[in-house]
């Protein structure tokens, strides 16, 4: 039959060409490298882990990530089973030996009798003739093929990424001191006038929170991401914060249209508020909260806040230049865009976070287009997976409002939906309170999503 084409044989692409492959279907893989680089691989092998050598948590009954490997291991995962392979001991994390791993994926597909390899850079859309084909070029996709993808979506498709925010999980933060409201109560579309969380600092709490936000440290630009201006109105926090102390109680905290119902009487010196995140509602960004204070210390400031002590995060705020696709907008539930029905789409350009993560949709892109090379359709997996829950982020988490912006993430619990009727038992049958009620939860999702993969055609 005829080949899939599959460009980038990044983590996302050496994992769909591996799926297509061992479906029974001929592949070619185009890669750029060696010949031209990007501002962060090394080298021409294939899977190259840019930065951090893990995986995450291997934990898959408390870890979303680590129920990602597992249920890419039961589906016959290339970068799971040589991650497994050439694991290096790291606690519960799996970290692997970056070089022979991507050694192992790289000679793993140059042997495989269904792959031809062809070294160059794609530096347009793909022409109509190839047919089924997988864009899989990750966040550093080279400048041409971005141009050529910008002009057939449309202007604000293609994000080029500045600062995020902080997403915190609503059950961690402390409803003694923060309370629901939006500012002067005001009503977004089906809103009920309380769609924000409001976080209250008194004048010393705010001063002490500025002084530890501007001396924090922060992450180091890398030389290729020097040249990427800020947007205005994007700056990380500790930026505005660096031009005067005031400055946050006049922008993002200003106290102004709140009334805290813990204390109605006293006006808050400064306020920090956080916006739903997800349709589920189980996390909440903190608006305007986008920095590049390094993880440690970004997550000691921010607890400083009333209400955020406990803060658990469902991911930190950061900066890097980052390409991706409005992926909700753009791709139909085959991952395909809309307008080019044969350019299906896999891994960190479509709006995840993560090497797991990026091979997990390059996973089910893979399968996608071998079905269809074979005349049928496979759906995603059910959304109470993992793989489901990612597929949904891609293709339908956004949130509708003229503000709703798609945002890349890392897999979480958040964007799994409750597991109903749950019963707070302990394994020891022992009633769980506090974080035991979380472990409970996750274990439950987790159990779910094991027993519900299995349905998953292979
Ligand atoms: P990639 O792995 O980048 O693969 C894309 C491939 O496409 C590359 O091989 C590239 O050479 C090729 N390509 C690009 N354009 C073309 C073209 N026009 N023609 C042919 N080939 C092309 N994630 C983590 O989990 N942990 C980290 O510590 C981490 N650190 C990161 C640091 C930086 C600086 C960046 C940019 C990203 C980091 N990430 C990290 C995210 C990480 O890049 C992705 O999670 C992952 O590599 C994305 O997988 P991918 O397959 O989508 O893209």
């Amino acid at each position: 039959s005829k080949p899939v084409h599959i460009i980038g044989a990044g983590l996302a692409g050496s994992e769909a060409a591996w799926q297509v492959a061992e479906a029974g279907i001929p592949v070619i893989l185009h890669e750029m490298r060696p010949s031209r680089m990007t501002a962060a691989h090394q080298s021409g092998g294939f899977a190259e882990l840019v930065c951090s050598n893990s995986f995450r948590s291997d934990d898959h009954l408390g870890n979303a990530v680590g129920l990602l490997h597992e249920e890419m291991r039961r589906n016959g995962s290339l970068i799971m089973g040589m991650g497994d392979l050439f694991q290096l001991p790291a606690g519960g994390a799996l970290a692997v030996d970056r070089d022979a791993f991507s050694e192992a994926v790289t000679t793993m597909l140059t042997q495989h009798p269904n792959i031809t390899i062809q070294y160059g850079e794609v530096s347009g859309l793909p022409p109509a003739d190839w047919g089924n084909t997988i864009i899989a070029t990750g966040p550093l996709t080279s400048d041409a093929l971005a141009k050529s993808i910008l002009a057939e979506t449309d202007v604000d498709s293609l994000a080029f990424f500045d600062a995020i925010a902080p997403i915190v999980y609503k059950d961690s933060i402390d409803f003694d001191k923060a309370w629901m409201q939006s500012r002067y109560d005001k009503k977004g579309p089906g809103g009920d006038g309380a769609d924000y969380i409001n976080c209250p600092l008194d004048k010393d709490q705010y001063y002490a929170f500025i002084e530890a936000l501007t001396s924090a440290e922060q992450t180091e630009f890398k030389d290729f991401e020097k040249d990427t201006p800020y947007f205005e109105s994007c700056l990380p926090i500790e930026v505005m914060a660096s031009r005067g102390p005031e400055t946050l109680r006049f922008g993002p905290m200003k106290p102004v249209g709140l009334t805290n119902p813990h204390n109605p009487t006293v006006k808050a010196y400064a306020i920090a508020q956080l916006r739903q995140d997800n349709g589920l509602g189980t996390l909440y960004n903190m608006v305007g909260f986008q920095t590049k204070m390094k993880y440690g210390s970004q997550a000691d400031v921010i607890r400083m806040i009333p209400g955020l002590e406990k803060a658990v995060f469902a991911r930190l705020g950061g900066i890097h230049r980052n390409t991706f696709i409005n992926s909700p907008k753009l791709l139909d539930a085959q991952l395909r865009l809309k307008s080019r029905p044969d350019l299906r789409f896999a891994g960190q350009i479509m709006g995840v976070e993560g090497y797991v993560e990026s091979a997990a949709l390059g996973l089910i892109a893979g399968r996608m287009a071998a079905a269809q090379a074979k005349g049928n359709t496979l759906s995603a997996p059910p959304v109470t997976t993992a793989l489901g829950a990612l597929v949904e982020h891609v293709t339908g988490g956004f949130m509708d409002g003229p503000k709703a912006k798609f945002q890349p993430m890392n897999v979480n619990f958040g964007l799994f939906p409750p597991v109903e009727n749950l019963v707070m038992k302990k394994p020891d049958g022992t009633r769980a309170r506090g974080k035991d009620k979380t472990r409970v939860k996750r274990r439950a999702m987790a159990e779910r999503a094991l027993a519900d993969i299995k349905d998953w055609p292979r």
